[in-house]
C-alpha cells in the first residue's frame, strides 16, 4: 500500500459514483480512476436523460446507451418503433444474455452502457426497503444512517408534486380505497429536485458524481472496457483496460478495485478473471411485474391546465407501501396526461381527457441457486468476454403472490377509472430492470454468497463489488437506494482500510 493509494472503479452508475465520492471525501491522499464502457451522453455527464429539454436529443442520448453493435444498438430499438411479436429493450437499454438450455430465461433482461449507467435512464423511485426486505446481518441503526446518507446523495424527495392538486386528488382516492385494510398510501419518494414551475429535475448519476468531476484526484475514462482483473495470489492488484476507440489494451495497477458493472456484467467480469466462487451468478432475482395503465374517470381530478411539459409529462407519484402481512410488495402509481403505452387506433381510451395512471406492482422473487447466470468461455460476446446465458423461472410461490398483487391492483384501478385496452399484463421476465443476488453478500463464507457484509469478495483482498447484485433478500423494493446505501457502507470501510495501511485486508 502506497502513501497515495489508487483506486480503480469499473462502471460509472450510481454505485460506482458513490464509491468515487465517498473515497475522495474521506481519503485526502487517494486518487480514483473510473472506467466506463459506454460514452458520455449528457452534459453534465451522467445526467438523467429525462431532463434533456428536446425530445430528439433525448432519443439520441438513449440510442447512444444501447451498446456498440450497429446503429440501432445491440438490441435496443429506436424510439417509436414497435416490432410485432418481439421483446425489445426499454429505450436507453439493450438486451443482454440468452436463455439457458431448458429454461425460459429472462427474455427482457437489459442493461445500459453509458456514463451514468442505468442511472441516466431510471424512473427515480426510491422507497426504503421494509420488513423481510431488510438485510438482517447489517445493524439496524447503522443501516438507517447509510440509507439516510444515500437519500442525501440521490436527492430523494419525499413530497414530490406536493403542490399539485391532481397529485393530492389521486392520493386521496387511493388512500380511501385501502384505508380499511391499514395499507399505507403516500407520495412515492423519488430522487428529484423540484423546479419553480412545479416540474422535477430528475436525479441522474450526475448528482452523485458531479462534485468530484473537477477534483484533480479523479479521472473518468469513458468508452473504456475492463476486460480482466489482475491478481497476485489472493490479492487483486489491478485490471486490463481496453480503449474501445483504438482497441489498445493496457494493464493498470491499483491498491483497490471496485467493480460496479451491474448485476449481470459484474459476475461476468469476475468469471472472465478466473474469480469463480460457488455462488457467483446464482440466486438471481428481480421483481416479477404486473403493469397496467388506467384511463382516469372524468371529473375525478381537478383541471390539468398549465402544468404539462411535452418531454416530461409526469405530474403525480404515489406509493402503496410494503406491509409484511397485508401488502407484501411495493406498488407505484404515476399520473400523466399522456398515455405511457401506445394504444390501438380503435381504443376507446385514446386521448382520455382526464389522463392516465401507470401502475406497477413488483412482487418478491425468492432466491434459489438454480436461478442463475451461466458464462460460456467458448462462445465470447461482442467484447470477447464469456457470453451470458440465463436460467430463471417463477415458482408457485411467486405466481400466488402475483395473483394477490393483481387483486390489489384491480382495486386501485377501479378507484381511479378503468384499465386501457391490453392492460394489465404480467411483463416478460427481466422487465423490472432490477436484477439482484448474483454477487450477493452474506454473513459467512458458506458457499451461498460472494461478498462479506462490507461488499468484499470472500477470500480475496483488494476487490470490492457494488450494485444490485449484492442484495441477498427476496426484495420487491426498487433497489437503487439500497445499493447506494450498501456502497456508502462499503466505501467507508474501504476508506478506513486505505487510510490505515495496517488494516489492509483485515475485516472490521
Ligand atoms: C428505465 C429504467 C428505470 C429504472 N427505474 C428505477 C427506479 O425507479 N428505481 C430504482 O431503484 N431503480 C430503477 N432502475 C434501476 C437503476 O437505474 C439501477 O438500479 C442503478 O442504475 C444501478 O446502479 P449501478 O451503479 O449498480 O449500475 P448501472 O447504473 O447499471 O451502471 C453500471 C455501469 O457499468 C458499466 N460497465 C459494465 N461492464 C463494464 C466493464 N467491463 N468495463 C467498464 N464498464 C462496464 C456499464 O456500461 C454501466 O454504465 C431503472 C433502470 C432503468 C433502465
Amino acid at each position: 500500500m502506497t502513501a497515495h493509494p489508487t483506486v480503480l472503479i469499473v462502471g460509472s452508475g450510481p454505485t460506482g459514483a458513490t464509491y468515487a465520492r465517498v473515497l475522495l471525501e474521506q481519503v485526502p491522499s487517494a486518487t480514483v480512476l473510473m472506467v466506463e464502457a459506454g460514452p458520455v451522453i449528457t452534459s453534465p455527464p451522467g445526467m438523467n436523460v429525462k431532463n434533456i429539454p428536446s425530445a430528439d436529443e433525448q432519443a439520441a442520448a438513449r440510442l447512444a446507451s444501447q451498446g456498440r453493435a450497429g446503429e440501432a444498438g445491440v438490441s435496443g430499438i429506436p424510439g417509436g418503433v414497435v416490432v410485432e411479436g418481439t421483446i425489445t429493450a426499454r429505450q436507453g437499454t439493450h438486451l443482454i444474455g440468452r436463455a439457458a438450455e431448458g429454461s425460459p430465461g429472462m427474455p427482457a433482461a437489459a442493461v445500459a452502457t453509458c456514463v451514468g449507467g442505468q442511472g441516466a435512464h431510471w424512473t427515480c423511485a426510491t422507497p426504503r426497503p421494509a420488513g423481510s426486505e431488510r438485510i438482517t446481518f447489517v445493524d439496524e441503526a447503522e443501516w438507517d444512517e447509510h440509507v439516510a446518507t444515500a437519500e442525501g446523495l440521490l436527492h430523494v424527495n419525499k413530497a414530490a408534486f406536493g403542490d399539485s392538486p391532481q397529485a393530492a386528488a389521486i392520493l386521496e382516492r387511493v388512500r380511501e380505497e385501502f384505508a380499511a385494510d391499514g395499507i399505507a398510501v403516500r407520495p412515492l419518494p423519488v430522487a428529484a429536485d423540484p423546479r419553480p414551475d412545479g416540474t422535477l429535475r430528475w436525479s441522474g448519476t450526475d448528482v452523485v458524481l458531479c462534485p468530484v468531476l473537477d477534483d484533480p484526484r479523479f479521472t473518468l475514462r469513458p468508452e473504456t472496457l475492463c476486460v480482466r482483473l489482475v491478481r497476485d495470489g489472493d490479492r487483486v492488484v489491478g485490471a486490463v483496460l481496453r480503449d474501445l476507440s483504438s482497441g489498445v489494451e493496457e494493464e493498470v495497477r491499483a491498491d483497490a478495485v471496485v467493480v460496479a458493472a451491474d448485476a449481470i456484467r459484474t459476475p461476468q467480469l469476475l468469471w472472465a478473471s478466473g474469480i469463480r466462487p460457488a455462488a457467483l451468478g446464482r440466486y438471481l432475482t428481480e421483481h416479477p411485474l404486473v403493469f397496467g395503465v388506467v384511463a382516469v374517470r372524468e371529473g375525478l381530478l381537478p383541471s390539468q391546465q398549465g402544468v404539462a411539459t411535452p418531454v416530461d409529462p409526469i405530474r403525480a407519484v404515489v406509493s402503496i407501501g410494503y406491509d409484511e402481512e397485508r401488502h407484501p410488495y411495493h406498488a407505484q402509481l404515476m399520473y400523466s396526461p399522456v398515455c405511457p403505452v401506445p394504444l390501438p387506433e380503435d381504443s376507446p381510451h385514446r386521448d382520455n381527457p382526464a389522463g392516465y395512471v401507470g401502475m406497477g406492482w413488483g412482487v418478491r422473487k425468492w432466491p434459489r441457486p438454480e436461478d442463475r447466470l451461466f458464462f460460456d468461455d467458448e462462445q465470447p460476446d461482442e467484447n470477447g468476454l464469456p457470453s451470458i446465458r440465463i436460467a430463471y423461472e417463477l415458482t408457485e410461490r411467486e405466481h400466488a403472490e402475483l395473483e394477490r398483487a393483481r387483486a390489489h391492483q384491480a382495486r386501485a384501478a377501479a378507484a381511479l377509472g378503468e384499465f386501457v385496452t391490453g392492460t394489465p399484463v404480467l411483463m416478460p421476465a427481466g422487465s423490472s430492470l432490477h436484477y439482484m443476488g448474483t454477487v450477493r453478500m452474506g454473513p459467512a463464507d458458506d458457499g451461498t454468497c460472494v461478498c462479506d457484509p462490507w461488499s468484499r469478495v470472500w477470500g480475496l483482498s483488494g476487490l470490492v463489488l457494488a450494485g444490485n447484485g449484492l442484495i441477498p433478500t427476496a426484495n420487491s423494493c426498487n433497489p437503487t437506494l439500497t445499493s447506494v446505501a450498501l456502497a456508502v457502507r462499503g466505501a467507508r470501510a474501504l476508506a478506513a482500510e486505505l487510510r490505515d495501511a495496517r488494516v489492509v485486508g483485515a475485516r472490521p
